[in-house]
């Protein structure tokens, strides 16, 4: 098992460089007893980054990371001539490449936002969200009422915004989280076993379920641009997104 502990409250999204001990070397992977290398899941893409020796003698650039039966593979490229191979049981720093990293806690809370935000406004919930680079999108089931106009909904998103509310993290037993869950903007099934549910809330705006990381305040989401909405088969609607090009908050390292 790897300690997922990106996951532990709001915080911890912001760890930039940790230290863990090797416990498995499957081929062209390395898991940690610990990580928070985000692996590739719920829309949001893998993070990269680095392992290094402590003493500098090696570093290995990590390409992709996944979760697999309950560990984090941390995929690495091919490990240099020269240098000695890691071995099971070595302290190794990981270092994040904070920059995409950051994106996608960005991307990431701006979705929750712009999902909670079309639930309220027209009553359709997200069905499923994607975000890469500098944009996501997601796909709304069929719904009683039409999407805002564009220009209306970029307003909206942009008061919520400078509003700058903060983000908590609650752990809910799985009952009562499904007792509130027709109240909610997200459509997604939870997995079996899930329980408690790790629940991401924005203050007076959202409180969704999920496992990816976040910003502490909305306000370091900086700007979201919507685009044209795209009609899909059987009533719902595809919205994409960009998100601005920097955001006015710096967060604390
Ligand atoms: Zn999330």
């Amino acid at each position: 098992m790897t300690e997922l502990a990106y996951l532990v409250d709001v915080d911890a999204a912001y760890e930039r460089t940790f230290e863990a001990h090797v416990v498995a070397l499957p081929p062209g992977a390395v898991v940690l007893d610990r990580t928070y290398f985000y692996p590739t899941g719920g829309g949001q893409p893998a993070d990269a980054g680095t392992l290094t020796r402590p003493d500098s003698s090696g570093t290995w650039t990590v390409v992709d990371v996944q979760r697999k039966a309950g560990t984090v593979l941390h995929r690495i490229g091919r490990t240099p001539p020269g240098l000695p191979p890691l071995r099971v049981g070595e302290l190794v720093g990981g270092t994040l490449d904070w920059e995409r990293r950051y994106r996608h806690m960005r991307l990431h809370t701006g979705q929750h936002l712009l999902s909670a935000r079309l639930f309220t406004l027209c009553g359709r919930r997200t069905a499923s969200a994607r975000f890469s680079g500098t944009g996501g999108e997601l796909e709304l089931e069929a719904g009683p009422r039409e999407l805002p106009a564009r220009e209306e909904l970029d307003r909206d998103l942009a008061a919520k915004i400078a509003d700058d509310p903060p983000l908590k993290i609650r752990y809910v037993p799985r009952l009562e989280f499904e007792r509130a869950a027709a109240g909610r903007s997200s459509a997604l099934a939870l997995p079996q076993g899930v329980d408690p549910v790790r629940v991401v809330e924005i203050e007076d705006a959202d409180a969704c379920p999920c496992g990816g990381t976040h910003l502490r305040r909305l306000g370091e989401v900086g700007a979201i641009t919507v685009l044209p909405p795209a009609p899909l088969v059987g009533g719902g609607v595809k919205v994409s997104f960009r998100l601005g090009a920097s955001s006015p908050a710096t967060p604390r390292a």
